[in-house]
């Protein structure tokens, strides 16, 4: 570390993203967000729905804890924790990208995709290979020396 990088004096570096990896990234982000948001509707309405003793202070302040005899105290506590995920890690803001330009996948994408393909097929059909004969030989070749 220089002095210069630590006062941030170097340039920041700088990553390049092929354009198709910049919009799946912008759509999962997207689905991740409707995915939480559905979880912290449901959860909220689940919390709603707990059953309380007469007196809990829980069934009108969320975060005070309930009484040891509310029937739904399980069912609260694990909806709580549904919620407060769904609120800590939902994307703040992620707007669904529509229209976007479709982008071709290049030549050499393309072939690096089927060549990955056609190597776990090879894996696969090596590991089918080796299932189909799990047993050890019976007699294992033994290290010879070499004369
Ligand atoms: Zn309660």
């Amino acid at each position: 570390m220089t002095q210069r990088h630590m006062m941030g004096l170097d340039p920041e570096p700088r990553t390049t993203v092929d354009n198709r990896v910049w919009f799946g990234q912008k759509l999962a982000l997207w689905r991740s967000k409707v995915g939480w948001e559905i979880a912290e509707r449901q959860a909220s309405e689940i919390v709603a729905r707990c059953q309380h003793m007469t007196g809990c202070p829980a069934e009108s302040v969320e975060t005070e804890t309930c009484l040891a005899d509310c029937p739904d105290r399980e069912f609260r506590m694990s909806a709580l924790v549904i919620l407060n995920a769904a609120r800590g890690f939902t994307p703040p803001v992620a707007s669904k990208i529509s229209g976007q330009l479709y982008t071709m996948p290049s030549r050499e994408y393309f072939s690096a995709v089927v060549a990955e393909l056609a190597a776990c097929q090879a894996e696969l059909a090596a590991l089918r290979a080796a299932g189909a004969k799990a047993e050890p030989p019976p007699n294992p070749p033994s290290l010879q020396e070499k004369t």
